[in-house]
């Protein structure tokens, strides 16, 4: 992506050197977004009256992130007298993204803004296209920054995602003719909904009757301080909203999958309960002491290096936010994924052409810094992911089991789902506990996720992998997660997780000495022998059954009542958090962080799709 290029005026008001033109108003920039895109949006007053629980918000061309940041200052101040609308979205489209020292730089002139600015520039994500999904004040407030065109992203934003109000920003029309097209107010008029409104600072012609062309009525009305007029704008020809939630879910499985199910929903507001096979969460393929957090980076930026790296974002948000709180193991200490084979040479010297390499993402490093950066000799060059890491998967799913149990989430440990069967309206659960009845059910049961439906089944693959903890004193200064053909992690407590092994064939998770052998063989042929692996002693080890499917990307569908969730391979910890935040979203209907191709591309209907 082009990042944004900006030079500051006598004023001090940042100016494109792309547009040539402002990005807000030389005098009074924050009475002017009050005026033109708050109170011409009657807010916050609608806030009070709003019917559903969310209030959506959408602009194109987010800038400075100036309209962002007094629109969330505003709900703030709402929120302190009034709770019935609880989250503010907020969908923004920018296809030339200030890098975030220019972000903080511009912010500077907002006193009044600063806490929100910092907050904001925390959590403000790396140049990667594609939509990223940011939360604060404790989730009520969600910022969407779609990175791109906002006329190729806005045909691309599912149905669901309908808006409320439209902030139609952007240079003035005469810099920026390429943004102002019908196609832009077609798209517009498609999200919206009967009870939508826009503005814009601009009063010309063509964009006033190309509102009214895709179906808005729009109107002059009195502009900003010595500015005659502006356009306003309502959608009531659209179609109403008609919104049916769900009001009870009951959540299948206790690994990764579920726990971060049981939490967005939990979030939103739903009514959760979560049934758990086991004596406690986490004792399935997410029991492991270590698991890498970094994204799976394709040779160039398709679907899945896309959704990856959105997940990779979206989980390192989380887990700043989560992990402190709930006191879970874990250390962001860089993974180094090292160029070990022709395949991977080839892969990671593509991966370095693309535009994607520029991003900060992560770096290209030779063997002499890889070996610098694990702190231990090492034989290739490779891709080092600086913000990556490993957390501690079993005691973050406990830990979260039993803060969701403190939110007024039923968790019933010991309970075996037999049989689920779908009615019109809810399903019924044959349980070890007896039968229970639930609106909505979300499987995430991991390897097992096929069996409870075996007439609507698809390609799920169990395979079985084990770990090996290794104590060692010359491995000890190892400094990052080392992925060669398997893995190897730094000490915690003491022992270094070396992995996993990759068997198709046997179904069980049984630990093995020959996998053991497996696991340190892989690294004396990979790494030609170290030294520092001389003296490792075998500790003890952990077998699972990770599930995935032929096109390695997860799965998340519904059919009627029944939703499955998985197919996280061995990603789960990057994969979860946000599609367990689609998953809820899907359910109450809130504004998915995804590209309908996106959504497509994990949805189990493609499987089923083909059998049909
Ligand atoms: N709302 C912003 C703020 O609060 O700072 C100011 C917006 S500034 C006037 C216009 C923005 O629109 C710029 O950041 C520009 O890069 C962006 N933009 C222009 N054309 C665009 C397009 N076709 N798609 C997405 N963004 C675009």
């Amino acid at each position: 992506m082009q990042q944004a290029q900006v030079h500051y005026n006598d004023a001090g008001t940042p100016v494109s050197d792309l547009f040539g033109d402002i990005y807000f108003s030389d005098i009074g920039g924050l009475d002017e977004t009050d005026y033109v895109f708050l109170h011409k949006n009657q807010l916050p007053e609608r806030w009070f009256t709003h019917p559903r629980a969310f209030f959506h918000i959408a602009e194109t061309g987010f800038g400075t992130g100036l309209n962002f940041l007094l629109t969330w200052l505003r709900f703030r101040q709402y929120k302190t007298q009034a709770k019935s609308c609880q989250r503010l979205y907020f969908s923004s489209f920018e296809k030339y993204p200030f890098s975030k020292a220019d972000l903080i730089k511009a912010l500077a002139a907002w006193p009044q803004l600063a806490e929100l600015t910092v907050l904001l520039a925390e959590s403000y994500p790396l140049a990667l296209p594609g939509p990223h999904r940011m939360t604060f004040d404790g989730s009520s407030v969600v910022l969407d920054l779609w990175l791109g065109d906002v006329n190729e992203l806005l045909p691309q934003v599912p149905e669901q995602n309908k808006v409320d109000a439209w902030f139609l920003d952007g240079f003035a029309p005469s810099k920026n003719p390429d943004m102002w097209q019908q196609n832009l107010f077609n798209q517009m008029f498609r999200l919206s909904h009967s009870g939508t409104t826009a503005s814009t600072f601009t009063c010309a012609g063509f964009v006033r009757r190309g509102l009214n062309d895709a179906g808005f009525s729009a109107k002059k009305t009195k502009g900003h301080g010595q500015k005659r007029e502006m356009l306003i704008a309502s959608a009531e020809n659209a179609a109403e909203l008609n919104v049916h939630l769900p009001s009870d879910v009951t959540i299948v499985g206790a690994g990764v999958a579920g726990i971060n199910a049981a939490f967005a929903l939990r979030q939103k507001g739903v009514k959760v309960q979560l049934l758990c096979a086991d004596a406690e969460a986490g004792l399935g393929a997410s029991h492991n002491r270590q698991g890498a957090v970094y994204p799976n980076l394709h040779a160039t930026y398709d679907l899945m290096s896309s959704l990856s790296c959105q997940s990779f974002l979206y989980a390192r948000q989380f887990y700043a936010l989560w992990l402190e709180k709930l006191a879970v193991s874990a250390d962001w200490c860089g993974v180094l994924t090292l160029a070990c084979n022709d395949n991977l040479v080839k892969r990671q010297h593509k991966i370095k052409q693309q535009p994607f390499a520029l991003s900060g993402l992560f770096s290209a490093v030779t063997q002499e810094q890889a070996c610098e950066i694990a702190g231990l000799p090492l034989p290739y060059d490779g891709l080092f992911f600086p913000t990556a890491g490993w957390l501690c998967p079993q005691e973050y799913c406990q830990q979260l089991a039993q803060w969701l149990g403190s939110q007024g989430v039923h968790i019933s440990y010991n309970t075996q789902v037999h049989e689920i069967t779908q009615h019109e309206q809810h399903c019924m659960l044959e349980t070890s506990a007896g039968t229970l009845q639930a609106t909505t059910v979300v499987l995430a049961t991991g390897a097992a996720l096929n069996s409870l439906n075996h007439q609507e089944s698809f390609p799920l693959r169990q395979i079985r992998g084990q770990v090996s903890h290794l104590q060692s004193q010359t491995m000890a200064p190892l400094k990052t997660v080392v992925c060669h053909q398997g893995y190897i992690t730094p000490a915690h407590q003491q022992l270094h997780c070396v992995g996993a092994t990759f068997d198709r064939s046997s179904g069980h998770n049984q630990v093995l000495a020959d996998d053991d052998q497996q696991n340190l063989d892989l690294v004396n042929k990979t790494l030609n022998r170290p030294d520092w692996f001389v003296d490792v002693q075998l500790m003890s080890a952990k077998a699972g059954l990770r599930a995935t499917v032929p096109d390695h990307m997860p799965v998340l569908g519904q059919q009627n009542q029944l939703w499955r969730f998985g197919a996280l391979g061995a990603r789960g910890l990057t994969w979860a958090p946000l599609l367990a935040e689609i998953l809820a979203c899907a359910l109450t209907k809130e504004p998915l962080p995804l590209t309908i191709q996106q959504l497509d591309s994990v949805d189990i209907q493609r499987y089923l799709r083909l059998k049909a």
